[in-house]
């Protein structure tokens, strides 16, 4: 049997046991790197038929030095750190895993919007220092009749959605892609960005990091906002203008933000969004949970297994590759 070069070319996890359990079946070598940079990717991926992506750039210059890869699979719905155009040029598949953590994501974003709300980590902080005084958390706002904005209106926010109405928000988005119906659905009304800006109490962000959504949020938007907003964003960072967001926090124009994700991360230190008070950061940790971390190690792999076993992964992100490799569909396959 062919033996094949699996590469992972980094990764935050404690194991890769559920990866190597799946690639078990085929006459794999697999290899765990932690590369951070192009070069370290090409020096650990050169001659690799498959690779594994956590937050490595996968770039078209490392994309024009892969000299068999068959398959770039990574860990999560994002594939921002692959050059998706380069890799389909060069008839290679890449693949993700889309719903591993929608419920994980959509409760974050729910959690960060009702820490901020109602004020938890401020007041959690009074109380430690010895303030028990419910008036150092004013001005809190009732939630239900408020307007919930959602940038993007994929998977998660779908989910988000039907929580969010179930506080009794109303729920409005953004989202040029998606169909009317659907939003109907869902019974969520589709606007314009900058309307969107103008009518919401909380905003949350759900749009894909992409070339058109990079930076989509920025001064124009935050000088419609309401001085109550508080915006979520467990996406990308850099789809809000970071330099933006802090001068509208520290101007007053909007009240609070919730982030998963940083432009830089992780967050430097001394970075000007840990010193306020009224900004909630965590680690990017919105899609873990221990299930849907177990799901995303196997689905990333079998995307792997499915390609090295010559058929079209579950999760294809390139379709268009399609006209250059030639694989069996899974359904047929199996
Ligand atoms: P999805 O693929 O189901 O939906 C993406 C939606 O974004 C689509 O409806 C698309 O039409 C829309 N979109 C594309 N371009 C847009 C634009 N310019 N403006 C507004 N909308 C636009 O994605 P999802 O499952 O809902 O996930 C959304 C994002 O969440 C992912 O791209 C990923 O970056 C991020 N994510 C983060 C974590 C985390 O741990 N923080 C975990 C999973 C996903």
């Amino acid at each position: 049997m062919e033996k094949f070069k699996v590469v992972v070319t980094d990764y935050e996890f404690q194991t890769l046991e559920p990866e190597q359990e799946v690639l078990s079946s085929l006459n794999v070598d697999f290899v765990a790197a932690q590369c951070r940079t192009e070069e370290d990717v090409i020096a650990a991926c050169k001659d690799a038929d498959a690779i594994i992506n956590q937050y490595a750039p996968i770039s078209a210059k490392v994309i024009a030095q892969l000299e068999k890869c068959k398959v770039i699979s990574r860990y999560g719905v994002g594939v921002n750190t692959v050059d998706v155009d380069a890799a389909t040029e060069k008839g290679i598949i890449v693949a993700n895993v889309t719903d591993y953590s929608v419920d994980e994501v959509s409760d974050h974003a729910l959690a960060l919007l009702l820490s901020l709300a109602r004020k938890i980590v401020k007041l959690n902080d009074e109380v430690k220092n010895g303030v028990w005084n419910f008036n150092v958390g004013k001005p809190i706002y009732r939630l239900r009749g408020r307007t919930l904005g959602l940038v993007g209106f994929g998977r998660i926010p779908q989910a988000l959605a039907k929580k969010a109405q179930s506080f009794g928000l109303h729920v409005i988005a953004y989202d040029p892609y998606i169909p009317a119906e659907v939003a109907s659905r869902f019974n969520v009304q589709l606007v314009e960005l900058n309307d969107l800006f103008r009518q919401s109490d909380y905003i949350s962000v759900h749009a894909p990091l992409t070339k058109d959504t990079k930076g989509m949020i920025s001064d124009e938007q935050f000088n419609l906002a309401k001085k109550e907003l508080i915006i979520v964003n467990t996406a990308r960072g850099p789809v809000i203008n970071e330099l933006a967001l802090i001068r509208a926090l520290q101007d007053g124009k909007i009240s609070g933000a919730g982030l998963d994700v940083t432009e830089c991360e992780p967050i430097p230190p001394n970075h000007p969004l840990l010193q306020m008070e009224n900004v909630v950061i965590t680690p990017h940790i919105a899609w873990y949970s221990e299930e849907s971390e177990k799901e995303l190690k196997r689905k990333t792999a079998q995307n792997v297994a499915d390609v090295l076993s010559g058929c079209y992964p579950t999760y294809l992100v390139n379709a268009q590759v399609k006209e250059k490799v030639r694989l069996k569909e899974k359904e047929l396959y199996v």
